[in-house]
């Protein structure tokens, strides 16, 4: 979930092309068997804009009830935001929540976080969870298993409250 990265899953059959499927919310890439994952993230990226705008479209159809008014929801992730930065000693840039459909939340390499206005249907620990994550993307750039731990660090049961986002 960092630089609005996208993840996707690939299935490999006798195909002669690749090609993108999107699916639920969910990138799909079909591909010829041995085709490297180099060169399904080269095809991804040239691909991204018509991704995005695809996902967008796809997750538009579902409209939930909020949980919280926009207000409330502002000032809650302000408030979370300003409690996990006393805590962890991660302090971005600028926090923003913005309309984005492909992320829960991204994090610039210039420690710009950005929240999804889509977490306004979700719990409190699903929003703190989003917002742990990406300040943890401050210390490191990737989802490796040292970033695991530093989440884990501060929130001991983020792997079941991941689980609001399946
Ligand atoms: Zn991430």
């Amino acid at each position: 979930m960092y630089g609005g990265k996208m993840e996707y899953e690939i299935v490999y059959s006798k195909i002669k092309n690749i090609y993108i499927q999107i699916k639920e919310e969910k990138i799909i890439v079909k591909s010829p068997p041995k085709v490297s994952k180099k060169e399904i993230n080269k095809i991804l990226k040239n691909k991204e804009d018509w991704i995005r705008k695809t996902l967008e479209k796809s997750n538009n159809k579902e409209e939930k009830e909020k949980l919280y008014t926009n207000e409330e929801f502002k000032n809650k992730v302000q408030n979370i935001v300003n409690e996990l930065i006393k805590k962890t000693g991660l302090i971005p840039n600028k926090v923003r929540i913005r309309d984005i459909k492909y992320a829960w939340g991204t994090c610039s390499e210039k420690k710009n976080i950005t929240i999804s206005y889509k977490l306004i249907n979700y719990t409190e620990p699903a929003i703190r969870y989003v917002i742990l994550h990406e300040l943890c993307h401050i210390k490191y750039m990737n989802h490796s298993k040292e970033f695991w731990n530093l989440v884990e660090k501060y929130m001991p049961n983020y792997k079941y409250i991941k689980k609001e986002f399946k």
